[in-house]
């Protein structure tokens, strides 16, 4: 297959309709980064146009991954027994000490892992100590450009640490472990604004191709003032705004202790939600919260195998989507998911909805969560218009699949198999923006082995850097778990772990 293709013809592929559970042969017409006409075979192509032969291939809209982190890339494996509190307190042993160049190469990496498994566009929420800057956006965006995957890029910010965050924690911690954590806090509100201000003020990318979104990051961890004001850049300036929002039990706790309502009904009090708003994980909401989301419009992000690795609790997809809520679907970051492969996120997120119920007809569908991981997630992008369909006037992100894959023989279903059965590793070819980027199994963008070298190094020099921070961290396990699942043990009115 040619690497770059103006003007192209997708010839004797399969295109998967995720509906009708039918992939019939059809030939695709991509001018520049757009399908312009999709027809039987023998479709008409302008002279001169690149044919791309397809025979034996399932063609389906690229996955659309709606929640990763690119810091994370660099941490996949990191931990083991964690919760989502034992996985932030880890955050500075982790996270801290990246230079440019780090931040550039994780997102290349992580662009990379995601093409090889069928995603052609992601939801980043970056994170940078003690506040973002321009040149660390800049240098995410070009590594996930460099890989050629699309992505939105939202800088994840708080004026709040973890420790300050759950009322109570500071105040548990032995005093000179809470000396300590005063190294963890973060930049003055006014000076992350002035950051975030700064960056989307001088944001140099096409917005359909490294958009630019804001991601104030848990409402615990942000001041209401802090979060007011994060919500009217982002709305001045048209752009989405991802949250993290009742992923753990001890946030939604901890989160009626301190506004006396849910979470939920706290920040819609703010006048945050609205179209442009995404919810990620939304594991402990009620039927109120829920619809509170679905009026206003919004969108989630579902993070299955996160919640399951963190056992936050099995998140009601099903219930959101009967309300007419807007769901999409992430692997969430590499330190709590491990990989970023969107084929066994949407296959955890069908079956983790069995799992609630007897009853089948309250399971999410293969051809719900398949259409959750494109258009669902599109559309939590703010790129509803542009991807997660195969269709004219779309955008050309095309994932082939090989039929000769053993994923794929004998092939029964195209829809229950992409989703029940596919593991990415019948992923031959990714087309982003009429170009493809992997071609039969081999990345065009980059030299993967001339990465893991550098990649090898430099989390080498880091883990040493940061080896005082780890010792610390490590420390404070046992009384940050403790007072965690103290509070994740008492009473919430909704119940989202499934007993044994
Ligand atoms: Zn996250």
């Amino acid at each position: 297959m040619a690497t770059r293709v103006d003007h192209c013809v997708i010839r004797g592929g399969r295109v998967l309709d995720i509906r009708r559970h039918a992939a019939e042969l059809a030939d695709i017409l991509v001018v520049g980064d757009t399908i312009r006409e999709i027809g039987p075979p023998g479709l008409e192509a302008p002279a001169g146009a690149v044919v791309i032969e397809a025979a034996d291939l399932l063609l389906l809209p690229g996955l659309v991954n709606a929640h990763t982190h690119g810091h994370g890339h660099l941490g996949k494996g990191s931990g083991d027994r964690w919760t989502l509190e034992l996985l932030l307190n880890a955050g500075p042993a982790l996270n801290s000490n990246r230079t440019l160049e780090d931040k550039y190469l994780a997102c290349l990496l992580g662009g990379l892992d995601m093409i090889r498994s069928g995603t052609t566009a992601c939801y980043d929420l970056f994170y940078e100590f003690p506040l973002p800057s321009f040149e660390g956006l800049e240098a995410a965006a070009r590594g996930y450009r460099d890989a050629g995957l699309r992505v939105v890029l939202a800088p994840m910010v708080a004026d709040h640490s973890f420790y300050e965050a759950i009322h109570g924690l500071l105040e548990a911690l032995p005093a000179a472990q809470r000396e300590m954590v005063e190294r963890f806090r973060l930049a003055p509100a006014a000076e992350t604004l002035s950051a975030l201000e700064a960056i989307v003020s001088r944001w140099p990318f096409d917005a359909s191709e490294a958009g630019l979104a804001l991601a104030p990051t848990i409402p615990l961890h942000c001041s209401d003032d802090f979060l007011t004001a994060c919500s009217s850049l982002a709305r001045g300036a048209s752009l989405g705004l991802h949250m993290h929002l009742a992923e753990s039990k001890v946030q939604a706790v901890a989160g009626m202790r301190r506004y006396g309502r849910t979470l939920t009904a706290h920040i819609e009090s703010l006048g945050v939600l609205g179209p442009h708003f995404t919810a990620a994980h939304a594991v402990w909401l009620d039927d109120d919260d829920i619809s509170r989301l679905a009026d206003h419009g919004a969108s989630i992000a579902h993070n299955p195998g996160s919640n399951l690795r963190l056992g936050s609790g099995i998140a009601p997809a099903r219930r959101m989507r009967e309300r007419g809520l807007s769901v999409g679907i992430g692997t969430d970051g590499s330190q709590c998911s491990d990989n970023q492969n969107m084929f066994e996120a949407t296959r955890l997120a069908s079956f983790s909805s069995r799992i609630v119920s007897p009853d089948p007809e309250c399971w999410l569908s293969t051809d719900e969560a398949l259409t959750m991981a494109t258009e669902g997630s599109a559309r939590a992008l703010g790129l509803g218009r542009h991807v997660g369909r195969i269709a004219p006037g779309l955008k050309a992100d095309i994932v082939f699949l090989d039929l000769g894959n053993l994923n794929f023989v004998p092939f029964n279903d195209p829809t229950n198999q992409v989703v029940l059965t596919e593991n990415g590793a019948a992923v031959d070819s990714v087309m982003i923006g009429g170009r493809i980027v992997l071609d039969r199994g081999r990345f065009t963008t980059f030299d993967v082995h001339r990465l893991r070298e550098r990649v090898s190094e430099r989390v080498a020099a880091l883990r040493e850097q940061n080896r005082d921070l780890a010792a610390l961290t490590l420390g404070l396990e046992k009384v940050v778990s403790h007072f965690c699942v103290g509070l994740a043990r008492s009473h919430y009115h909704v119940e989202r772990f499934v007993p044994a």
